[in-house]
């Protein structure tokens, strides 16, 4: 059996299921799991005793969009792509992702699907969750290839083709869905459970205005026969509370969900922005939890607090959504933002958003085996130096963490016992080439004619 043994200036542990940060103490991972905490240097067949390391559970990061994200990039900020000042899911993302699918090969899709993982697990994630059109199912060869922990999301719609009209109304018609539920039972059969365990499903019904009852009710029956969680957005824009509203008798998105039974334990809604407090309580109410993406939010002048969520007592954790990937990037946004946007120092702390991407989001996905450092956990770290100068001096490592940190300071990601990331370079693999493999199969989409029209016109 492998061993490894990780010496940490600072350990992530837990007692009495609080944080509780030990100094000076090596993690050894035997096999796939965390065999003890010691502060003795264990013998094991591979060590790292590098000095400054904060050594923390895997961070998960459950709401992400590799594919989507690279159409996006460098051409949506600043508003571009924005007509009339409508959120551009519906009107440029969500129809070029799925021209740009249908055009590239199955390995041009490969590739993009590898370029997003690397961002990821460089990123600092262990885990993510990532929702995708089901055209793109090389996200799942991507995820078992490179070694992440991976919760694929294919989208189910009520059409197969969601475009707002000029009204930023999304309307719908066609199979409701029928095909995209058969498509997800494929993939779940061919992928649930490979890579030692460390592939699995959501449930993912892309929104609540893209998706109507019948197929909602469906999605909801079929993910608790299986024990999946089920993945959505819900109320990323005033748009959709309006559309929602206009169809379902004056219901709100969380009152659109709650009446098919949705709002539960198991559900894990994206954004939220335009909830109402009252949805909120009842988010709180019925265990459902927010999964908040504050920078995609700021990119476009729109608040995303993660505070207002946790101080309803939503159960809150954060995704990088389609922004770089950058996990201790976006909990540093999220601490910022709900400080601004609540007028409060002490909202949003350190302790809180560490939280909700370890213990917190591996409750969500009902494995308490991940999301702490303890004997007999499913050995997924993330190993940050703390030794660069913008960190140095160091008086709080969790602090200095949320409030100073980024990408650059990974040091290592290991999921399920294995080593990925080390001294911030990925080591199965190439990094400039699945780099330059995805840019060109990127380039391919930024050449159509709607591409171009969307964002030079
Ligand atoms: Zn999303």
């Amino acid at each position: 059996m492998s061993s490894i043994a990780i010496f940490g200036s600072y350990v992530l542990s837990r007692r009495d299921d609080t944080q509780d940060v030990l100094r000076d103490h090596w993690v050894l991972i035997e096999g796939k799991k965390v065999a003890a905490i010691t502060k003795d240097r264990p013998s094991a067949a591979e060590v790292h005793d590098r000095p400054g390391r904060f050594i923390l559970p895997g961070l998960m990061n459950l709401h992400n969009h590799c594919f989507s994200e690279a159409v996006a990039r460098s051409h949506t900020e600043d508003g571009n792509g924005r007509r009339n000042n409508q959120s551009i899911v519906y009107t440029v993302l969500l129809p070029l992702t799925k021209r740009g699918a249908d055009l590239l090969s199955a390995e041009e899709r490969l590739a993009v699907a590898r370029l997003g993982i690397l961002q990821l697990l460089k990123g600092g994630a262990t885990t993510v969750m990532e929702p995708f059109r089901n055209t793109i199912p090389e996200m799942f060869d991507a995820a078992e290839e490179m070694g992440i922990r991976f919760y694929g999301a294919p989208y189910l719609f009520s059409t197969s083709d969601a475009k707002a009209g000029s009204d930023g109304v999304v309307r719908y018609a066609g199979d409701d869905g029928a095909v995209d539920l058969a498509t997800w039972n494929v993939l779940y059969q061919r992928w649930n459970g490979c890579g030692e365990g460390r592939i699995g499903l959501a449930m993912s019904p892309h929104a609540t205005d893209t998706c109507g009852p019948d197929l909602l009710r469906a999605c909801a029956a079929r993910a608790r026969e299986l024990g999946v969680p089920i993945t959505t957005h819900l109320a990323q824009s005033r748009a959709e509370v309006e559309t929602i509203g206009k169809r379902y008798d004056g219901r709100t998105p969380a009152e659109y969900l709650d009446w098919l039974g949705l709002l539960a334990p198991d559900l894990l809604a994206a954004h939220c922005i335009a909830s109402s407090d009252s949805d909120l309580k009842l988010m709180a109410v019925r265990g459902a939890a927010v999964l908040n993406c504050p920078r995609v939010f700021a990119r476009s002048g729109v608040t995303a607090a993660f505070g207002r969520f946790a101080e309803h007592g939503v159960r809150t954790v954060v995704g990088t959504d389609g922004y770089n990937m950058d996990l201790l990037g976006e909990l540093n946004a999220a601490s910022m933002i709900s400080k601004l946007a609540l007028q409060r120092a002490e909202v949003a702390s350190a302790p809180d958003l560490i939280e909700a991407v370890t213990a917190t989001a591996a409750a969500l996905v009902k494995r308490p085996d991940l999301g702490t450092i303890a004997p007999g956990a499913t050995a997924d770290l993330t190993v940050i130096d703390m030794t660069h100068p913008h960190l140095q001096p160091l008086f709080d490592p969790r602090r200095a963490l949320i409030a100073l940190g980024n990408r650059a300071n990974i040091d290592q990601v290991i999921v399920n016992g294995r080593l990925l990331i080390d001294a911030g370079r990925y080591v199965h693999g190439d990094e400039a080439a699945i780099t330059t493999a995805g840019a060109a199969a990127i380039g391919k989409i930024w050449d159509l004619p709607e591409a171009q029209a969307a964002f030079n016109g």
